[in-house]
């Protein structure tokens, strides 16, 4: 072990040398990209999970950005949702001797390994936004209240079909989708969405026609919106014929666009045939634009400058010996212990209030919207 180390922190030198003398600024999906900055706390390796979705390439430039003002440089890594791909990656950001890492997996059960060489180099590993599960070599935890985003999904529907308040009884149609299975978060969305449905469609004020409400029969994987348009089309072939669908439970933008599509096939949005219910999460700008125009319904936000702002400060303060800032300390068990961790609070965006809170709040300009 002690051999390893020292290897390690030789390689580490002399891979700094080489990363300082290669980094040509590459920004590919797969490549990576060093910044500039100081280099006085070293160089801290950041891997995210895709660039497919505009909310990791938010939440890369805003780690970055953050870590550059605590005078660290800076080198980031997306995995075109390829776990081996991502395994490589901070298999190579170790041998480049980073000081620490900030990693949102793309499977939080493929880590284990690399993790351990991480460990073994001292790094410091913080999970973001997704738990990395089954590994002792993850430090902390910053991530948003994942249950609370699909009771957010879950109570709008309630809402937004008259079910909270009473003024309707239904029965009322509705279809589920949840996130990746090999996402950690996907069980608390879809938990947090069924804890305030699963009353309903216990009394029938709720159906689910297709009869697809066991998790493993919902997920997405990895989040591609085109699978949950396929689905969404099969759903509707198969169980919608004579029927219409009131409310779509969606975890995501990206997946929500999907099912938006198969529904407008099916000539949802016409006259005689209005859109159901539709949530979704990260109020990507394309679905913002959806519900301005009133076809998505809702979506939960995320404030990922706070995000970045909270991990990065996790990373800072492991590195200078401080104890990181957190406000959970016994929900997230990843199997081999529980991780400390810092959640923030997600936020329901729909027509009413985008305005406030996305646009006042500076996430977008007024012009992003048009
Ligand atoms: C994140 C969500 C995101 C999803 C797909 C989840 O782990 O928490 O914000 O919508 O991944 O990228």
């Amino acid at each position: 072990m002690r051999n390893r180390r020292a290897a390690i922190a030789a390689v580490a030198g002399a891979a700094s040398l080489a990363l300082t003398l290669t980094a040509c600024g590459q920004n590919g999906e797969g490549g990576s990209k060093e910044d500039k900055g100081s280099s006085k706390g070293g160089t801290i390796g950041i891997a995210m999970p895709t660039k497919s979705s505009e909310r990791w390439i938010a939440d890369g430039n805003n780690v970055v950005k953050n870590l550059q003002a605590k005078g660290y440089k800076t080198k980031l890594v997306y995995g075109q949702d390829d776990p081996q791909q991502q395994v490589s990656q901070i298999e190579n950001l170790i041998t480049q001797g980073v000081k620490a890492l900030i990693v949102a997996a793309i499977d939080n059960k493929s880590l284990d390994n690399v993790l351990q060489e991480a460990a073994d180099a001292h790094i410091p590993v913080i999970a973001y936004d997704r738990l990395i599960l089954g590994s002792k070599n993850v430090d902390y935890y910053a991530s948003f209240d994942n249950s609370k985003v699909g009771e957010l999904q879950g109570n709008y529907i309630l809402q937004k079909l008259g079910l909270a308040d009473g003024s309707k009884k239904g029965p009322f149609n509705l279809e589920l989708f949840a996130g990746s299975n090999d996402d950690n978060n996907t069980k608390y969305f879809f938990g947090g969405a069924m804890k305030v449905l699963q009353p309903y469609i216990d009394k029938k004020q709720l159906v689910v026609q297709s009869g697809q409400t066991a998790l493993n029969q919902v997920t997405t994987l990895r989040w591609d919106g085109a699978t949950a348009q396929k689905r969404m089309d099969d759903i509707l072939t198969k169980s919608y014929a004579s029927k219409k669908v009131d409310a779509v439970l969606s975890p995501y933008d990206g997946i929500s666009i999907g099912i938006l599509s198969a529904l407008k096939s099916d000539d949802y949005g016409s006259k005689n045939k209005p859109l159901p219910v539709l949530t979704g999460q990260d109020a990507e700008l394309a679905s913002v634009k959806s519900i301005i125009a009133g076809e998505q319904t809702q979506t939960v936000y995320k404030d990922t400058r706070e995000l970045a702002k909270i991990a990065s400060a996790m990373a800072d303060d492991a590195l200078k010996g401080k104890k990181p800032q957190t406000n959970d300390t016994k929900t997230y068990d990843n199997g081999a212990k529980v991780v400390p961790a810092y959640l923030l609070q997600p936020v329901s965006v729909d027509k009413s209030n985008y305005q406030s809170v996305l646009v006042d709040g500076g996430y977008y300009t007024a012009d992003q919207l048009k």
